[in-house]
């Protein structure tokens, strides 16, 4: 799960990072009284999004009057801000953080990420901070800087200290860094997040260490045991086929494709994903009704699929051990009515009372093309997939 720029700064804060003074914002009026709060001359206007990268899409404004800031309000609210993390469609500005502006003297790049060979958590950084890590990479490779932590110990000030000595930051400025550097890694480990991402993390002209924005992505599988963390999500920022899936215990995840596919079991739906694509056409989505699937769960999973409006073919590939194949025909069946589905629908049937599915089907009266393997199905659905397109 992502969370807001905000959101993120406020929980820095608590583990000692330096933040820039800011509030919140859902209008321009808002806007402009969060300056006079803040008092000062300069303010920054930042759209709160789940995406980096806003800078460069207008969403990140500094304003040196009230007239300004307002301006700057309304050209983001209400607007679906496109940048290359995005994708096209672009995600909607219905926030905004206002803060006091910062003089920077220098950008830095501070993340923690797990990487997964290593089973550790890695610090990465570069004193060529400000550009996203990809360019970092492609442009000074030689200045990113790698740390890996030791889990049994944490992050020790001194491990935090060779990094800001490596950073080639001024000795005046090397305690601020060790209290960054450890407040960071005491954030991700007591919250579980999987990332944390400070770009810039800025020297300010007075020698203070600020971070000036902030990413932070926790572990979903860890959030039953962070309540205040689990309730920072917005739904607005994610994608709503996911969302709708989520929400009812399905394991989906939206792809680009045309194809949807409700599987048992997470092997099977890769492999499913796969054989669709060999046989020539793009799957819409990977899903996981789970074992002992009941027929509602079944038409809940031809919901999450049809949710997608791309979708324009349906394969369904069960391979039943848990499971029973009666269940899933039956959930079929009460999809296809309900649903009053008209586009091409597949389904394999495999295991545990198959011969019952096969007959619910068969009996139905219902235009459901059958397939006895894995391979058949796929190739029915990209070839019925293609028939309606081109009819
Ligand atoms: P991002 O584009 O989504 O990564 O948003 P950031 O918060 O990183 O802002 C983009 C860039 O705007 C930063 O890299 C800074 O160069 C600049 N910026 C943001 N806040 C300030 C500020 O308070 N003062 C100054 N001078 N520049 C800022
Ligand atoms: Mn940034």
């Amino acid at each position: 799960m992502d969370i807001h720029e905000y959101q993120a700064k406020e929980l820095l804060k608590r583990f000692g990072v330096n933040v820039p003074r800011g509030g919140i914002a859902y209008s321009p009026e808002q806007a402009v009284y969060r300056c006079s709060e803040l008092s000062g001359d300069k303010w920054v206007v930042k759209a709160q999004i789940h995406s980096g990268a806003r800078g460069k899409a207008g969403g990140v404004r500094i304003c040196a009057t009230e007239e300004e800031v307002a301006d700057a309000a309304t050209w983001m609210l209400g607007r679906k801000l496109v940048t290359h993390q995005t994708g096209p469609q672009g995600k909607l500005v219905s926030r905004l953080y206002i803060e006091e502006a910062t003089s920077i003297a220098q950008e830095i790049y501070l993340a923690f990420v797990m990487d997964r060979k290593l089973e550790r958590v890695v610090v990465v950084a570069s004193a060529q901070g400000g550009m996203e890590i990809e360019e970092i990479s492609e442009k000074e490779p030689e200045s990113i800087i790698r740390s890996v932590v030791d889990p049994a110990v944490g992050m020790q000030a001194f491990q935090a200290r060779e990094i800001a000595f490596s950073l080639g930051l001024d000795a005046a400025l090397i305690n601020q860094a060790v209290k960054t550097i450890t407040g960071c890694y005491r954030l991700m480990e007591e919250t579980d997040a999987n990332m944390v991402e400070i770009n810039p993390l800025v020297v300010t002209s007075s020698g203070e260490i600020v971070a000036l924005d902030a990413k932070l992505s926790f572990d979903d599988n860890a959030l039953f045991r962070h309540p205040g963390i689990s309730e920072l999500r917005d739904k607005s920022q994610e994608d709503p086929r996911e969302t709708y899936a989520e929400d009812r215990g399905l394991n989906y995840i939206g792809l680009e494709g045309r194809i949807g596919c409700i599987v048992n079991g997470a092997g099977l739906a890769m492999a499913t994903l796969d054989m669709i694509k060999q046989a020539g056409g793009e799957p819409a989505n990977f899903l996981d009704v789970g074992g002992g699937a009941s027929p509602e769960r079944v038409l809940m999973s031809f919901k999450a699929v049809l949710n997608d409006k791309n979708v324009e073919a349906i394969l369904v590939n069960i391979f039943a051990g848990i499971n029973r194949c009666d269940w899933i025909a039956e959930g079929v069946i009460r999809a296809v009515r309900e649903l009053e589905l008209t586009m091409p629908l597949v389904v394999r049937l495999s295991g545990t009372n198959v011969e019952e599915g096969r007959k619910l089907l068969a009996d139905s009266g219902l235009n459901i093309i059958t397939a006895d393997t894995l391979a058949e199905a796929a190739d029915k659905v990209v070839e019925a997939w293609k028939a309606a397109r081109d009819a």
